[in-house]
């Protein structure tokens, strides 16, 4: 018995040797040099395709995602925050009527613009949303405020406005977010509903008309190794009794934490919500050890896919890596790396 006590002695200090050992290589193959800063983009998935774009059309699009990448870029690149990032970058895509948020968002039912953004920090995971807004130009500062200069993570409509008045920020004319394409939209699909009603008696179910989303958001990795994500909508076209979508909803449409990675989501806002889709690709990261591809191919190509939820999402790991995912025919997307080539696109 003496014995065995001796021999435990002698080998407790070599196995404790082989633990650290195995550690210091477990670190050295999980933990790759990320690249200084990173950051990537969507302007909406949907039906993209092209036969149903113009060579004009496209070229203008690839034009705003480029200048909405320019714009985060030059920021992360001299040091920047990636929360400074996303903002100047989202404010771009707001400003570009390509994009179902800002000017150009869809219309509600009603005709009116209601708009919707959220913003996370993933370094000390705070958040901040708004939902139903119509006079403030760029919905995702709002959001930011939120974040930063009140106690609260979410406002609505009235409410954050005043909010906003509160902090000191401009409010527009609404007609700021018209666009005529958009308001066409709305009218076509009054009138398939007129339509219905006078020949089944009943209103058609409430999908996206388009077929087509469009909503902004951005996740970006700064040289501090921070990350943050923001996501900024109109939501669905005709959407009536003050819907709300993902966007907004953080868990849903937007999630940044460092430890595991920041997410943006775009697509049929219910399903976004019900299977919490940007918390989702954290928790199979954190508590299932998925890696960042992993996490989001499952989300959108097997979880969505069979309950019928259309969409894609935006995502970025500590180490730079980056997904684009989605389960529609395109999505506008793009991404910068530091000392690796930008990416623009448009289809599959
Ligand atoms: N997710 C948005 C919503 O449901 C729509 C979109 O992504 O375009 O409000």
């Amino acid at each position: 018995m003496k014995n065995f006590y001796y021999l435990l002695l002698l080998l407790l200090p070599l196995a404790a040797c082989q633990s650290s050992v195995t550690d210091t290589v477990t670190d050295e193959v999980e933990m790759p040099t990320p690249p200084e800063f990173a950051m990537v983009i969507h302007g909406g998935a949907g039906p993209i395709r092209p036969e149903n774009m113009t060579p004009e059309k496209e070229a203008s699009i690839r034009e705003a995602l480029n200048e909405a990448l320019d714009a985060g870029e030059a920021i992360l690149e001299a040091g920047g925050s990636a929360a400074d990032a996303v903002e100047a970058t989202i404010h771009i895509l707001e400003d570009s009527p390509h994009f179902n948020a800002g000017r150009g968002a869809v219309f509600t039912h009603e005709g009116t613009n209601s708009l919707d953004a959220s913003f996370m920090t993933g370094h000390d995971r705070q958040a901040g949303a708004v939902s139903g807004i119509s006079n403030i130009q760029h919905p995702i500062s709002l959001a930011r405020k939120v974040l930063e200069e009140s106690e609260h993570v979410m406002l609505s409509g009235t409410g954050a406005e005043e909010f906003a008045q509160s902090v000191g920020m401009e409010t527009i004319d609404p007609s700021w977010f018209y666009t005529e394409r958009r308001y066409e939209s709305l009218q076509r699909v009054l009138e398939e509903e007129r339509e219905a009603l006078e020949t089944t008696g009943q209103l058609p179910p409430f999908t996206n008309p388009d077929n087509k989303f469009g909503t902004v958001g951005c996740v970006a990795l700064d040289k501090e190794g921070n990350i943050a994500a923001g996501t900024s909508t109109g939501g669905m076209t005709n959407k009536r009794y003050d819907r709300i979508g993902d966007s907004p909803i953080i868990g849903a449409g937007t999630f940044a934490d460092n430890n595991s990675c920041g997410v943006s989501c775009t697509g049929h806002g219910e399903y976004f919500i019900r299977w919490a889709v940007a918390y989702d690709l954290h928790a199979r990261m954190t508590y299932g050890d998925a890696t960042l591809e992993e996490a989001a191919n499952a989300v959108i190509h097997e979880v969505l896919p069979e309950v019928g939820g259309t969409g894609g999402l935006i995502a970025l790991d500590r180490y730079g890596n980056i997904v684009m995912p989605f389960n529609t025919h395109g999505m506008y997307r793009g991404y910068i790396k530091a000392g690796e080539e930008r990416a623009v696109e448009l289809y599959k």
